[in-house]
């Protein structure tokens, strides 16, 4: 059975456009881009046009971009190689951040680090009273994600931003689920670091970056050869890097088209959503346009999933599905919900694929299997 995709904050299908960018260094140009010879200086030439096109698409200069193997790897980076070059102080993150975020930081609180977790309101939004009283704390490092992967809202990041380097903090933001959704300037946004990841706007898997300010100071991660300014050693994953490029390049080129189209698809989406009495988290939020996170009162999150994959939909649960007791979504519960109701947390991402009428037939199957679970709740009375 053909799936109806609806999962693109996992991941995406790379473009076409990308994948014949990526062919001709998967296939004949197969230099090494520190090679002397005709085929290195090709991928050199490749790689230096994927780092232009990166860097175009957060509006900085190119030796700004630091090419890596990913979101995960760019997050590492830049807390480790931040505290690699800092004093020990606090490092404060939000409540809300992905685990490559959450996790280096605990990392640096066991190295003497004070881990500030920042509170998020019922919206899901960083409060920024809470920024204020952190910072009042000495600061080395704060991140604050700019898209949320589960709920899409988009966080007050240039308002922290302010107030970090009024305290003299370093200021990092993941961007993985904003690029290419929204339009992400880096200089506006007052940042210092930021982390981008290629497979998530319909680039290949494995490829990333972290964008950093020219005076930034961070100690590597990898020790090798010296690649990626002596800040990343490792022989360039010269298919992949170009095909970042060109998914940057395209989201580029659609990016005013693409936010009113997945706007008009969540619209109806959440349309019938409310109708069949799910909530919705962060709607009230400013989001991302792709993203809706929902759930239905007493029915969990894990079997809806399993019903709508048996149905011919692929979507997320909100909880996270490796033990058999799931545990509720900590984004949820550090928005407030009730253990109970995030439990049932289901996350749908639609992409640039996507029609109204995947939506409609979506919202049918969703019907179906509501009314067969209820009606198997109602029978175990
Ligand atoms: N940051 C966020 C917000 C993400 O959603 C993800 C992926 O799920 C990552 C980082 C990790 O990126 P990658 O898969 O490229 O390691």
């Amino acid at each position: 059975m053909e799936h109806i995709y609806l999962d693109h904050n996992a991941t995406t299908p790379i473009d076409d456009a990308v994948f014949e960018a990526m062919l001709p260094y998967l296939r004949g140009s197969y230099g090494n881009a520190s090679s002397r010879h005709e085929l290195g200086t090709a991928a050199r030439k490749a790689v230096n046009l994927a780092r232009e096109q990166v860097a175009a698409l957060v509006k900085v200069q190119p030796p700004q971009v630091i090419f890596v193997s990913g979101g995960t790897e760019a997050n590492n980076f830049f807390i480790k190689g931040a505290a690699g070059y800092l004093k020990a102080a606090q490092i404060a993150v939000s409540a809300v951040e992905h685990p490559c975020v959450a996790k280096p930081a605990q990392e640096l609180a066991r190295q003497g680090w004070k881990l500030r977790r920042i509170a998020v309101g019922a919206d899901g939004r960083a409060d920024l009273l809470d920024v204020e009283k952190a910072l009042e704390e000495p600061t080395g490092i704060v991140s604050l994600m700019l898209a949320n992967n589960e709920t899409g809202v988009i966080q007050p990041v240039a308002e922290v931003a302010e107030r970090a380097r009024r305290a003299k903090a370093w200021m990092h933001t993941d961007a993985v689920q904003a690029l290419g959704k929204v339009a992400v300037d880096f200089e506006a946004l007052g940042v210092h670091a930021m982390t981008l990841s290629a497979h998530k706007l319909y680039g290949p898997k494995g490829a990333g970056a972290l964008v950093v300010d020219k005076r930034l100071q961070l100690r590597p991660l990898i020790h090798g050869g010296g690649h990626e300014q002596g800040l990343r050693s490792g022989t360039e994953n010269v298919a992949a890097i170009v095909g970042f490029g060109a998914a940057c390049q395209l989201a580029g080129s659609r990016l005013e088209t693409i936010g009113p189209r997945l706007e008009q698809l969540r619209g109806r989406l959440e349309e019938g959503l409310r109708a069949l009495g799910a909530s919705i988290f962060g709607a009230r939020a400013p989001r991302i346009p792709n993203t809706s996170y929902f759930a239905f009162k007493g029915v969990e999150g894990e079997t809806l999933v399993i019903e709508l994959d048996r149905a011919g939909f692929a979507v997320a649960p909100g909880a996270a599905c490796s033990s058999a007791n799931p545990e509720p979504s900590a984004t949820l519960l550090a928005m407030n919900v009730e253990p109970e109701l995030a439990r049932g947390a289901v996350r749908l991402s639609l992409g640039i694929g996507n029609t109204l009428r995947e939506v409609d037939d979506f919202l049918l199957a969703l019907k179906a299997v509501l009314s067969r679970l209820k009606g198997l709740t109602a029978m175990a009375v």
